[in-house]
């Protein structure tokens, strides 16, 4: 059916217009108006129809029938009136109608694009609360959930002044690196996966888990007893967490070190908590990897005084405390002096001697090995310049280089200068490195000391004997040197079957066509069984303990 509105156009102005002018419908004026017009209409007609008539008309029969002409006129007229006064306000009240169902249509769409708005906002919310607070590779709580959750845990503890107790748990990957440097990141990640599925599976009242950052996980063992207790739940999700992980053929056994503080023992919140295991597990690290360490005052003390050691070490570098010696390496067949190992020292103003098997390693974990290696190359290639200019015999500088540094290629121009500048032979000057950086470095050490060996410069292989051992890098390494490890000759005096060990690797090592030096030779014994198996060179506090350069000078070049 057509509106009346589309029949009549009426516009929205007019409606406008009706409605700004205070024109509102008021339906008791409005049928007055209509009345009261009928009424004026109805009394104008029969007053000037009866006039006009009484003035037209004198035959009673022509009044009659006006009469009725003038009923006839009155309806139609009144009926005209009426029309006009219904339809204006019906064509009014269409149009308001109309305005109403399309606002209401409007409303209706606008209601829609709000739920529909109302939903997203809330996925977006759900989706922003599981970043916030959830592990994307793992969907474990994150370190910001798991606080909450700890610091809940300690609030629940704290309202009914109850003695309970829990372990907090720091536990890392130790061979994390391995997987990503062998197999590539992506199995990386499938293994931390992998862990956080198992640890998700096992949490429940008791047991809560976390990652807490990319290779470490927190996890909480509520309602403990002692620390038997602790021990005996951690076996049991080690033995859960696959030790031994399989990928195509190749076998990978995990090991995981572990740190324990336990509230309100050792912390009574979340920030001390996560401080003392940290500590706890980074002894656990230092010690042999694959251990848990209950958190003590002792190892706080200890890192305390790791810390002292960090900022001494930095200090020690800008105030030169640092200084060099230098061990001999000689001919095991006619005691002649062929090379001497370069060993850095420490004497520290305050604390005396300090080994480097105590800073080395610290200065290695914070990245400040390099400026020590820098001024251990500088110094020794100085001295090997200043031998040099007093015409003394040549001999080969060998200097340790750190795992840090085979990582980096920036080696072999800081070195080609240093040679070049003091105008020194590079194949006088010989760089140890052990296994165990090597296959840390398996990206760059390879490529690096390829480099090195063919810009002339010797590579030997330090503590051969300690680490790995194998033959697969030793045959694959560009290696001049083979430097046997200093306990595995104390040991080849003791044990029958290490004299058949040391035996057999030089035998090796001379038909892969290296040298072999033999390290630690302390006595008479050692030193006749090393030649009678035609070890090449050794090196020990038989010959000498590590010396200042002037004493090298005194006791080996006049000699
Ligand atoms: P290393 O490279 O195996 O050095 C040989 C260590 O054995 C030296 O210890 C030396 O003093 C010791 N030694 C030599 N002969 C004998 C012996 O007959 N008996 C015994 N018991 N020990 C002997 P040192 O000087 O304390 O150095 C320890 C380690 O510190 C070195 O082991 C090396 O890994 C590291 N290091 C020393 N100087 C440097 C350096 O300039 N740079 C780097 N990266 N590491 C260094
Ligand atoms: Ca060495
Ligand atoms: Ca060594």
């Amino acid at each position: 059916m057509k509106k009346l509105s589309s029949i009549y156009k009426i516009s929205s102005k007019d409606i406008d217009e009706f409605l700004e002018a205070s024109y509102r419908i008021d339906p008791k004026k409005q049928s007055l108006k209509v009345a009261l017009a009928y009424a004026v209409a109805g009394v104008v007609w029969i007053i000037t129809s009866d006039t006009l008539l009484d003035f037209w008309t004198e035959r009673d029969n022509v009044y009659e029938s006006m009469q009725t002409y003038k009923g006839w006129i009155f309806v139609l007229l009144t009926t005209i009136v009426i029309y006009i006064s219904i339809r204006n306000s019906l064509m009014l009240f269409d149009k308001a109608i109309g305005e109403i169902y399309h606002n209401y249509e409007e409303l209706n769409k606008s209601h829609k694009t709000l739920i529909k708005l109302e939903n997203e906002i809330e996925r977006q919310l759900q989706e922003l609360h599981v970043l916030a607070f959830y592990d994307s590779l793992t969907k474990l709580p994150n370190k910001i959930l798991f606080k909450k959750q700890v610091t809940n845990l300690i609030e629940s503890i704290d309202i009914r002044h109850s003695n309970r107790s829990f372990a907090f748990i720091c536990l890392t990957i130790d061979n994390l690196k391995d997987i990503n440097d062998i197999l590539g990141h992506h199995y990386g990640d499938l293994f931390i996966k992998n862990i956080g599925y198992i640890l998700k599976h096992m949490s429940d009242r008791d047991i809560r888990a976390c990652r807490l950052k990319e290779d470490e996980f927190g996890i909480i063992i509520n309602s403990i007893t002692n620390n038997d207790y602790i021990l005996s739940k951690i076996n049991k999700i080690l033995s859960k967490l696959n030790r031994a992980w399989q990928v195509d053929s190749q076998e990978f056994f995990m090991t995981y070190s572990l740190g324990v503080s336990i509230y309100p023992k050792d912390a009574n919140n979340f920030n001390d908590l996560l401080k003392n295991s940290n500590m706890a597990l980074s002894h656990s690290k230092s010690v042999e990897k694959d251990e848990i360490t209950f958190y003590s005052k002792k190892i706080e003390e200890n890192n305390i005084a790791k810390i002292n050691l960090i900022n001494d070490i930095i200090h020690a570098i800008e105030s030169r405390q640092f200084t060099l010696y230098y061990q001999p390496i000689v001919r095991l067949d006619n005691n002649k002096l062929i090379g001497v190992e370069v060993l850095i020292r420490w004497i520290h103003p305050k604390k005396g001697f300090i080994s480097p098997m105590d800073f080395i390693p610290i200065a290695e974990s914070i990245g400040l090995i390099s400026d020590i290696e820098s001024f251990v190359f500088y110094e020794a290639i100085t001295q090997k310049s200043i031998w040099q200019s007093y015409g003394y015999p040549p001999i080969k500088m060998s200097i340790n280089l750190s795992s840090e540094r085979l990582g980096k290629l920036n080696i072999i121009e800081e070195l080609s200068s240093l040679v070049e500048k003091f105008h020194i032979n590079k194949e006088e000057i010989q760089l140890e490195v052990t296994e165990t950086s090597v296959i840390g470095n398996l990206d760059t050490a390879f490529d690096l000391l390829t480099r090195l060996k063919k810009l002339g410069f010797k590579i030997a292989l330090d503590d051969f004997g300690s680490g790995y051992s194998s033959l697969t890098y030793v045959s694959s390494l560009p290696i001049d040197v083979v430097k046997i490890d200093k306990e595995f000759i104390k040991s080849s005096m003791v044990e029958s079957k290490d004299k058949i060990i040391v035996k057999t690797i030089i035998e090796l090592m001379h038909n892969l066509g290296m040298v072999v030096v033999a390290e630690g030779i302390e006595t008479e014994e050692q030193k006749e069984f090393l030649k009678e198996n035609a070890c090449d060179m050794g090196q020990g506090y038989l010959y000498s303990k590590p010396v200042p350069a002037n004493d090298i000078e005194k006791n080996f070049f006049t000699t």
